[in-house]
């Protein structure tokens, strides 16, 4: 953490508990994170240790046991659905583990999704999704819908929609796993010119090519979290 830099992403004590019949499983136990603007970090873990479950929660999209998280200063677990919705559309761009693209749209309505959340006109919000897809060389599949699209072109698709809009905070589960090395090395291209534009990034990854290039690394086994700088 450079000195001095805002701190968007802070995490106090989150546990999170799931609750399987009379089974409990603690997936998370007593994370305490805290990521600075423009920092760009990548998070590792064996398969099953609770990797998608902190990005949901640092997502806004599940709530922890118990804990607290700030992101960029407010109180989340305190927020309004307003709030949060609010911040979801206009602040964080979110790569899901498996894609979540809406099957009755296409490729480019997917990606011109969020800009149409902020207001952007549609004319203006289908150029920059057609060029965001073409720098992902997605051109000629501009009209496919996701089951008419490989694994590699859905989560391509992805990578467009959640950075179309710059995202303040972009939150990137796996957002590699299908790719060739190729395409993965043009993600990571896209990820570090959103980062020197000062955004913050997150990524979860099994790619140590990936999370070479990064600055910070955090690693997560039996539900602690521990920092590698
Ligand atoms: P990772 O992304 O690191 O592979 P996950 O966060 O997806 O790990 O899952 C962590 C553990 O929690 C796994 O054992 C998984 O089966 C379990 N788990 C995840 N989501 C749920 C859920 N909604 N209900 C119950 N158990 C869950
Ligand atoms: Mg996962």
């Amino acid at each position: 953490m450079e000195h001095g830099a805002k701190i968007v992403i802070d995490t106090r004590q989150l546990v999170k508990i799931y609750q399987n019949g009379s089974e409990e499983l603690k997936v998370l136990d007593d994370v305490n994170i805290k990521v600075s603007n423009s920092d760009f970090i990548a998070i590792l873990g064996p398969s099953g240790s609770g990797k998608s479950t902190l990005m949901n929660i640092l997502g806004c999209l599940d709530i922890p046991t118990s804990g607290q998280y700030y992101l960029d200063g407010l109180d989340v677990l305190k927020a309004s659905d307003n709030e949060l919705a609010e911040i979801r559309n206009k602040k964080i761009g979110f790569i899901f583990q498996k894609f979540n693209l809406l099957p009755k749209l296409t490729a480019v309505q997917n990606v011109m999704l969020p800009l149409l959340y902020r207001g952007v006109k549609e004319e203006e919000a289908w150029e920059t999704a057609r060029e965001k897809l073409s720098i992902l060389g997605l051109e000629a599949r501009l009209h496919h819908r996701p089951n008419e699209l490989s694994g590699g072109q859905q989560q391509r698709v992805a990578i467009a929609r959640a950075i179309v809009g710059t995202p303040q905070l972009l939150l990137a589960d796996e957002p590699t796993g299908n790719l060739d090395s190729k395409s993965s090395g043009d993600a990571m291209e896209i990820f570090k010119e959103l980062n020197r534009q000062g955004n913050t990034i997150v990524i979860i990854t099994h790619d140590i090519e990936v999370a070479e290039q990064v600055r910070k690394i955090f690693y997560i086994r039996d539900g602690k979290i521990h920092e590698n700088g």
